[in-house]
């Protein structure tokens, strides 16, 4: 109802059209325009010929008129008759055009001269305007039968308004009348109009928006009548097409609204039943979720008290071991038979084995336990990986040659952690040349993106595919028969891995049995320190050595960044030994042959073991030795001192206890027996003087009562701790200069801070080497003289 009426309301105000806005309006007053303006065009035509035809009469009449005159006016004129002559011209006066009459006889004596006032009247300047405002006309008089005999003149003056006046009524008569026509035809034609086109149409539009699209059927509009066949019967005809067309639009989205809905509400049915469903699995799935939870918080737990156990356990195994490889090595430096050096080294041996094993469980275990610390301090990566490969190289083949090929351009100093690094080196050489029996194994460094690349490359066994992923598991190896063949554990790569993911890098393997293997290491430690280039060397060097080799890629990168003019061949058949300063060789087998050729200097690189002796060496002097793998600065070293005949800028340390008696007066603060003797004796063999106190109180009476270079401090003792006794040292200022080493089992950096709180200057990890144990004497007991 309501929109019914709102409808019908739209509708009244669509038909409440201004007067002047309606078409009927619109037409008539265009036509009546159009008619208005021709008919004033015609009007105007009509005047015009009227005035024409007004000005013309003027002349004629008077014309007329003055021929009338012209007999009695020459008669006056010629009896020069003055009385008839004013008679005459009265007459004249009487037309009311004339205002003025005279004439004038031959003598230009006035005969009779007659005027009267002219007519005035408000249209009278536009009469003046059309048809001027004054006329003059003479005639000239004369007998008929004297025509060439003059008798006088008689002058006319014609008020032309007479004629005018007359004009101007009949052309505002014209006029007056063509404006009512039009006005009249206006009034006819707006009827009309109104009648046959607004009037229709009004109605139709009455009925389109009385009509509601919604109903379609009730919606046909009426023709109004008459008008069935013209232009408003097709308009209906059209808008009753478009309804029907409307109407079943109309009810076909009905229909498909209808299907929707439905479609929807079986949709919200469905989905509420899976919500239903998802809420009750996801229930079950947040409780296994909690049962899960509970049971890695077990499994942490376990595997914390795991490796709380192991740590605990092989610091109490490690500890007797310590001492029993301590015992076992100062056994081996005495004078024994050679059966039981034998037996000895093999026990030694075989503790060291232990050793490892042992760290690499702790290590392990630590991973698990999320334990493991990492450092980030700067070291000189290239040297650690040159000596890690030194230490090992002991471990080659015969006939494997380990090489350590580090980039020109890789920095001195890099920052990350060097023991963990040292182990990933350590781990990766050892199997490398454990599983290689002859090639080369090669050790790489390079920077790239975002860090360092560390390969171990060889020529050994390699590992088949399916067994590559494999290894990096604990306790896993390649094949049945490795244990075996090779021995191992198989912890080694599960730990370098761990290592690399701790230090945010990756290892790749590339291997193929048969042809040797690849693994490398990409950490992303980050450039401390360039390299530093050394002083260039001057020389022409010669390597007679195989073009696959290790040495010769060595030689090739380093000798030319060197300075130095560099050359190699496989044999020695098209020396010219006159342009050498310098031979360098692997090839032990024809070194003899060599010597008649080339007497020059030579340099021999081959395995530690295979250094020829003293007599041997003497025969073929001038020869130096160096051990594979050549390490950059001894290369360096060697060469500018045979080339350029300059002693080495850091000579290598020898042991110093053959040197020096009473090396150094240390006191050693250790509780454990054991671990006294085996320091104890190691300090002597270095030639020291040990004095032992058993804890922190009893090392202050000691250096109360004696002088000491140096204090070896252990951390944990009873009743007195080596950090208490340090900090006690430290805070009563009289031995401010004493140098204090920490001996530790945990070297990680929250131990090393801790001591280093306590006042102690350096550590030193247990177990430790005799070497480990010389450097740092000689380190802070330098050498006087
Ligand atoms: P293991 O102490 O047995 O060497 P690792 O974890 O270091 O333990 O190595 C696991 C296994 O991976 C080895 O037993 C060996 O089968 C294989 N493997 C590791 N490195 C090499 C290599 N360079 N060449 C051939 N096989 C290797």
């Amino acid at each position: 109802m309501l929109a019914q009426r709102k409808g019908r309301e739209t509708g009244s105000g669509l038909m409440d059209i201004k007067f002047t806005n309606r078409l009927s309006y619109k037409q008539a007053r265009l036509t009546v325009l159009v008619g208005f303006i021709l008919g004033t065009l015609l009007s105007l035509i009509q005047i015009g010929i009227d005035y024409a035809s007004e000005d013309a009469s003027i002349n004629r009449e008077v014309q007329a008129l003055l021929q009338i005159s012209h007999n009695p006016a020459s008669r006056i004129a010629y009896n020069i008759d003055a009385e008839l002559a004013l008679e005459l011209t009265r007459g004249l006066l009487q037309s009311p055009a004339i205002i003025r009459a005279r004439l004038i006889d031959n003598n230009d004596t006035v005969l009779a001269d007659v005027q009267r006032a002219r007519l005035e009247d408000r249209y009278r300047p536009l009469s003046d305007f059309l048809f001027g405002e004054l006329r003059q006309f003479q005639e000239r008089l004369y007998l008929a039968h004297m025509p060439n005999e003059y008798l006088g003149t008689l002058y006319l003056d014609v008020d032309t308004y007479a004629f005018g006046g007359r004009f101007l009524d009949r052309a505002g008569i014209t006029l007056i009348n063509g404006f009512a026509r039009s006005l009249v035809l206006t009034g006819i034609l707006l009827a009309l109009f109104y009648m046959m086109l607004t009037k229709p149409l009004v109605t139709v539009i009455g009925a389109l928006s009385g009509s509601d699209p919604r109903q379609p059927r009730q919606t046909r509009l009426e023709c109004p009548h008459g008008h069935e066949h013209d232009e408003i019967g097709v308009l209906v005809k059209v808008a009753n097409q478009q309804f029907v067309s409307m109407a079943t639009e109309i009810q076909q989205r009905r229909t498909s609204d209808n299907r929707l809905t439905q479609y929807l509400n079986e949709l919200e049915d469905i989905v509420s039943a899976r919500t239903t469903e998802l809420k009750a699995s996801n229930s079950r799935l947040s409780q296994s979720n909690q049962e899960l939870e509970e049971a890695r918080q077990r499994a942490l737990d376990m595997a914390q008290a795991r490796a709380a156990f192991l740590a605990n356990m092989s610091h109490e195994i490690r500890t007797p071991l310590n001492g029993m490889l301590g015992m076992i090595a100062l056994a081996l430096d005495s004078p024994l038979a050679s059966e039981q050096r034998q037996q000895l080294s093999i026990a030694h041996d075989s503790g060291k084995v232990l050793v490892e094993l042992l760290n690499d469980i702790l290590d392990l275990s630590k991973f698990d336990a999320g334990q493991l610390e990492l450092e980030r301090i700067p070291f000189d990566i290239g040297a650690m990986v040159e000596d890690t490969a030194n230490l090992l190289s002991q471990n080659a083949a015969q006939s494997v040659e380990l090489t350590c090929l580090i980039a020109s351009d890789f920095p001195s100093m890099v920052l990350g952690d060097p023991t963990r690094v040292r182990q990933i080196v350590s781990n990766l050489l050892s199997n490398a040349l454990k599983f290689t029996r002859f090639g080369r194994v090669d050790v790489r460094l390079a920077m790239i993106v975002g860090g360092v690349s560390l390969e171990v490359r060889d020529t050994g066994i390699g590992i088949p595919e399916e067994a590559q992923a494999r290894i990096f598991q604990p306790f896993t190896q390649a094949g049945a028969g490795i244990t075996r063949q090779y021995g191992g554990t198989g912890l080694g790569l599960a730990l370098t891995r761990n290592l690399c993911q701790a230090m945010q890098g990756h290892l790749h393997i590339q291997s193929e049995p048969g042809f040797g293997s690849r693994f490398s290491a990409q950490l992303p430690l980050t450039w401390h320190t360039e390299a530093i280039a050394p002083p260039p060397l001057q020389g022409r060097v010669v390597a007679l050595s195989d073009a696959s080799s290790g040495l010769s890629e060595l030689l090739q990168d380093r000798l030319p960044a060197w300075g130095l003019q560099y050359q190699r061949q496989d044999t020695a058949a098209r020396l010219d030994p006159t342009a050498i300063d310098l031979l360098i060789t692997d090839d032990l087998d024809h070194l003899f042959e060599l010597r008649p050729v080339f007497t020059g200097p030579i340099l021999l690189v081959t395995a530690y073991g295979n250094f020829l002796p003293g007599e041997q060496s003497t025969s073929l002097a001038p020869l130096h030795q160096l051990a594979r793998p050549l390490a950059r600065n001894a290369l360096y070293q060697t060469l500018r001192r045979t080339l350029q005949g300059q002693a080495p800028e850091h000579p290598l340390a020898t042991p110093s206890a053959t040197r020096y008696e009473n090396r150094a007066r240390i006191l050693l603060v250790e509780d454990n027996p054991v671990n006294q003797l085996v320091a104890k004796g190691m300090l002597a063999k270095l030639g020291c003087q040990v004095q032992v106190a058993a804890q922190g109180a009893e090392a202050l009476e000691l250096l109360e009562q004696d002088a000491f270079d140096l204090v070896l401090m252990d951390c944990n003792m009873p009743v007195m701790d080596g950090y208490e006794a340090s900090r006690r040292i430290r805070q009563s200022g009289r031995w401010p200069e004493l140098p204090i080493v920490a001996l530790t089992a945990n070297a990680m950096p929250e131990e090393r801070e801790r001591c280093r709180a306590a006042g102690m200057d350096d550590y030193l990890a247990k177990p430790f080497r005799r070497e480990e144990l010389l450097a740092l004497i000689d380190h802070w007991v330098p050498l006087s003289g």
